[in-house]
């Protein structure tokens, strides 16, 4: 039974999350496995698979959730400062285009009069 229990990278909203006692890496295990024992991929030591603990699961979850809104913030922000520069570089070169345009139209206008 032990053997189908397998530890997991990637953390699932059951899972067990819990660090080893021994060596202190962050380790997450399907809620199967509370009570159970399993060798620590980074120590090789035998630990105990601790009782779920909804509270640690949801801190954790929290704190994974408040740190991808900040990332988020921190990539619209970063977005927002870029689009500015974009966009007053547009208007320069909106500027330039209008100056083109006007002395073109100036140089039609002076072959017609002509
Ligand atoms: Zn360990």
């Amino acid at each position: 039974m032990a053997d189908e229990i397998k530890l997991d990278t990637s953390i699932q909203t059951n899972d067990i999350v819990f660090e080893c006692p021994n060596c202190g890496k962050s380790l997450a295990i399907e809620a199967r496995g509370a009570g159970m024992e399993i060798t620590c991929p980074d120590c090789q030591n035998t630990i105990p698979v601790p009782a779920p603990d909804a509270t640690n699961t949801d801190i954790a979850e929290l704190v994974s959730e408040l740190e991808a809104a900040r990332a988020e913030i921190a990539f619209l922000e970063k977005n927002q400062a870029e689009l500015q520069m974009h966009l007053e570089q547009i208007s320069t070169e909106w500027g330039v285009i209008q100056n083109a345009l006007d002395r073109v139209m100036a140089l039609i206008q002076d072959l017609r009069l002509r």
